[in-house]
């Protein structure tokens, strides 16, 4: 499944696609060789529908950007990055939704509901528009991603598998003149920054959403997996979108790893429902003045959208204490590390602004998570040890991306053809 919930790839997006060593855990879960045959193999089943193999970006860095950063202690991640516009997009998705036809079945709008073990074969129920269908298989792939959070781990905890505790992320999306990330997102269309040494906490930028035409903030809907309606954010960068009266936004996000006493249950538990209380689990905002002092934000939203100098890439939210979901140690990490991030793409940009010129012209929105779910512990095949199930892309716990599941996808893939009959 390549579009849907959690995931981007949507027509009207663009998309990054970014190669290893970016979710390198992969390499540690693959071997460098076999990993770095995957990526290649993933890239290229992605691409091959373009007119022309996009350009790879984010390495070879020249000496302006790494001496702005390092000026302020920072050192980038350099990996190849493709930037896909919203045609190439679309022209990808048309393409593989084509592809599915001689080889698929495909039941549209269902989910899958129940799994049973007979022997070494599963039943497995699906819930379809026409009501539910059951079919039996000797493998059974779950590609669920984000939207599977809780059902996919239900579904292995069922069958005895332990998962395991995820590096849970906490942090916010910060949205500003398209202008002022454009320089950056030419030089590196996915910047991720992690500091462990300068702040308290792990902090690290989060799919940055850069370059000359910016990049939109989407809604992730958690729907009811949590037990009660849940959405965070996410970004995606754009390349053909027109200004209106204001110039346009660019964002990108800034995580912070928890290190919150108790199980990873109890933490999630308590940061939904720190969530819940302040804004009954949709997304907030606030003034990086305000963020950043920790105060209530005065303004309601269309005051504030109205008072930056950009369009907002999205409407429906409204003010309130975002920093409020955050420890205090938390909080000085992200505050910190925006410090020294934004002050190294100003000194890189050049044009002789400071962070502080910017604190009334940036939007501060989330909650933005990372790694609310297990991880689920899989072999070098993706597939659950003892049992016919491979579990790939997000919803393993491994590593996020598009390239990342597509390289789990193929991995999966292998294995289950090597296995069949000739
Ligand atoms: C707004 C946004 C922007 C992003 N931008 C980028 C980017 O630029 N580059 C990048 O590399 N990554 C990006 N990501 C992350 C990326 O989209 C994911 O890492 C990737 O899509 C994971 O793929 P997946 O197949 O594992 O899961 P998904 O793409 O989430 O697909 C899972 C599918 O399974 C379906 N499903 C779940 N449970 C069931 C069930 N029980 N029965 C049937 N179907 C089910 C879901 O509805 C969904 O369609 C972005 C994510 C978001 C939300």
């Amino acid at each position: 499944m390549i579009s849907g919930f959690g995931g981007c790839v949507h027509y009207g997006d663009g998309v990054k696609l970014s190669l290893l060593p970016s979710g390198r855990r992969l390499i540690d879960h693959f071997g460098e060789d076999r990993a770095g045959e995957l990526c290649e193999r993933a890239f290229q089943f992605l691409t091959v529908p373009l007119a022309e193999q996009p350009l790879l970006r984010g390495t070879c860095l020249g000496a302006p950007v790494t001496t702005a950063f390092a000026g302020h202690g920072l050192a980038i991640r350099e990996y190849p990055v493709a930037v896909l516009g919203e045609t190439q997009v679309r022209a990808m998705l048309t393409a593989l939704h084509g592809f599915r036809d001689d080889a698929l079945t495909v039941w549209e709008k269902s989910e899958l509901i129940a799994t049973a073990l007979t022997g070494d074969r599963l039943t497995v129920t699906v819930a379809t528009p026409g009501g539910p269908v059951t079919v039996d298989t000797a493998q059974l792939v779950l590609a669920t991603g984000r939207h599977g959070v809780t059902s996919t781990q239900n579904l292995l905890t069922a069958f005895g598998v332990q998962t395991v505790a995820p590096d849970m992320s906490l942090g916010v999306r910060l949205e500003t003149r398209a202008e002022v990330l454009a320089a950056i997102g030419v030089e590196h269309p996915d910047l991720k920054i992690t500091q462990l040494e300068q702040v308290d906490r792990k902090t690290k930028t989060f799919c940055f959403c850069g370059g000359p035409n910016g990049g939109r903030i989407k809604f992730t809907n958690y729907q009811r997996s949590f037990g009660r309606e849940v959405i965070t954010l996410d970004g995606h960068e754009t390349t053909e979108r027109r200004p209106g009266a204001r110039p346009l936004a660019a964002n990108f996000g800034l995580l912070c790893q928890l290190a919150r006493p108790g199980t990873s249950a109890e933490v999630r538990a308590e940061i939904l429902s720190d969530y819940w209380r302040l804004s009954a689990g949709r997304p907030v905002a606030q003034s990086l003045r305000a963020f950043m002092a920790r105060t209530a934000e005065p303004r309601s939203w269309p005051e504030l959208a109205a008072a930056v100098t950009f369009e907002p890439s999205v409407q429906d939210l409204s003010t309130g204490r975002l920093d409020s979901l955050f420890t205090g140690a938390e909080h000085a990490s992200l505050v910190e590390s925006f410090r020294r991030v934004m002050g190294s793409i100003l000194d890189h940009a050049g044009t002789g602004a400071s962070t502080d010129d910017l604190v009334d012209d940036v939007l501060v929105i989330g909650p933005e998570v990372e790694f609310l779910w297990d991880r689920v512990p899989v072999d070098e095949d993706c597939k659950v040890p003892g049992l016919p199930i491979f579990v790939i892309g997000d919803a393993a716990g491994i590593a996020q991306g598009i390239v990342q599941a597509a390289m789990m996808g193929v991995a999966a893939g292998d294995a289950i053809a090597t296995g069949m009959p000739a």
